[in-house]
């Protein structure tokens, strides 16, 4: 190994090639700092991906901190321009037939005159002059804008008030994480078409209790074909085949888990107490909360015997009843439907997944199975004051509700995510809320645990 050489010794001639480490320490008449466009000084961080983020941060390990290494760089630039003559930079305005631009370091060597009308990219937007924020609050503009939007603006602004103004104001597309197979956004579909070809079928109890063990069967199967189809037809106007990417075997495969899983869920719905009619599917409602004005569409309505109402959810995932209470409830979206009128009495996830099938509700004798609790006993563990009935239930919803609306319509962006509210959010890199260094040591063990 002594024998093997690493950089050969070059005779001493008037221009020599250096990498920026090995300069520090010579002195030259001048100096060329080539390549210096954005991501190369000062590098982008790389976090070690086998260390928690808060350990290489507390190790001082520079490669994981974007400061110091910005720290790093401007020392760098600052020694080279004290110790050498003449020092220029330049950078390559094109890599690999995209638009490059300098270092935002650049400006130390020589001020950049702006770029001419014919250099600045297409796609670049006109330039905006910026604006501070005063307590988390963004300007609004005219006070007559009015907003809109899903449920999830309401449940976005009260996990996170800069998840909602990144979200809904400001719009960025998301970036689909390619996954094997179906996503689970994809299959979440094929259920949800699944029961709505069902319940068009069906339309009560009083069809499906008549039912017998094949008839259910042939019903199911034959809906979740339906779904799966309705998801190919939905692709195919995106000029995407979904049939070609995950392969024939995998939609068989998928009908078949589907099918005996709403087999399963059919069985809930049969042993429900009382007669109900399915009244509505997936129809569209708008609610206004102060100057929002929201676009809802519930899964599903049931019209019991007595005529009260209740909106159902279907969810292929966990839930929680906690997600409806408190002051920030992580999951507006069946308080709001809610209070989309007088007659609904009751709200329900119908969880429809692998590890178990059942109705996770708030409402009082709606036959929706599990014991019958009085409302109050139901939210007593999530509420700081008691909720004597349903009425009262809808009032403190409406105050709450309303009050996100109107934060969201204020402007109230500021960082301020509920304890697993960043879980599953892709806007860490906006927000760098986990880079923060006054969190206490278990929101960052949250974090890291949700990154994972
Ligand atoms: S990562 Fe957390 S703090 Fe950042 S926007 Fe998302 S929820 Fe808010």
């Amino acid at each position: 190994m002594d024998d093997r050489v690493f950089q050969p010794k070059t005779d001493e001639t008037a221009v020599q090639v250096f990498g920026p480490q090995e300069v520090v320490g010579l002195q030259f008449d001048a100096l060329w700092i080539c390549g210096l466009q954005s991501g190369r000084l000062p590098q982008r961080p790389q976090l070690l991906p086998f260390l928690p983020r808060r350990l290489q941060r507390e190790l001082g390990l520079l490669d994981s901190d974007s400061v110091a290494l910005e720290a790093s760089a401007i020392a760098l630039l600052d020694s080279l321009r004290a110790t050498h003559g003449d020092v220029s930079a330049s950078y390559a305005s094109v890599q690999e037939g995209l638009e490059v631009l300098p270092s935002p370091l650049a400006h130390a060597i020589a001020p950049i005159s702006p770029l001419s009308e014919e250099q600045v990219p297409s796609h670049w937007p006109g330039s905006l002059s910026l604006e501070s924020l005063e307590e988390g609050n963004v300007p609004v503009g005219g006070a007559n804008v009015q907003w809109g939007g899903g449920a999830s603006v309401v449940s976005n602004q009260s996990n996170c008030p800069f998840r909602a103004w990144i979200s809904h104001r400001l719009g960025p597309a998301n970036v689909a994480t390619p996954v094997f197979g179906l996503t689970p956004a994809e299959r979440g579909n094929i259920v949800h078409d699944a029961l709505r070809f069902i319940w068009e079928t069906l339309k009560d109890s009083t069809s499906l209790r008549g039912l017998n063990e094949g008839e259910i069967e042939v019903l199911v199967s034959g809906s979740t074909e339906r779904a799966v189809q309705a998801l190919e037809r939905r692709e195919q106007r995106r000029y995407r085949n979904i049939r070609k990417r995950v392969g024939s075997a995998c939609l068989d495969l998928e009908i078949e888990r589907v099918t005996t899983l709403l087999e399963s869920w059919l069985a809930v719905e049969v042993h429900r107490d009382g007669d109900f009619h399915v009244v509505e599917q997936e129809d569209s409602h708008e609610l206004t909360l102060g100057a929002l004005t929201l676009n809802l569409r519930p899964d599903r309505i049931d019209r019991l015997d007595d005529g009260r109402e209740i909106v159902i959810d279907y969810k292929t995932g966990s839930v929680k009843r906690s997600s409806w209470l408190g002051e920030r409830p992580s999951d507006a979206q069946l308080p709001l439907y809610a209070l989309l009128n007088d007659s609904v009495e009751g709200v329900a996830f119908g969880r429809v997944h692998q590890e178990g099938v059942e109705y996770v509700f708030l409402g009082e004798a709606l036959g929706l199975g599990g014991k019958e609790l009085a409302l109050e006993d139901q939210v007593k563990r999530y509420e700081s004051e008691p909720v004597a009935s349903w009425e009262a239930l809808r009032a403190t919803w409406r105050h709450r509700l309303e009050g996100l609306a109107n934060d969201f319509v204020r402007g109230h962006a500021a960082i301020d995510p509920q304890p697993n509210a960043c879980r599953y959010c892709a806007l860490g890199s906006v927000c760098r809320y986990s880079q923060n260094a006054e969190l206490p040591e278990e929101t960052l063990l949250n974090l890291e645990e949700g990154a994972l």
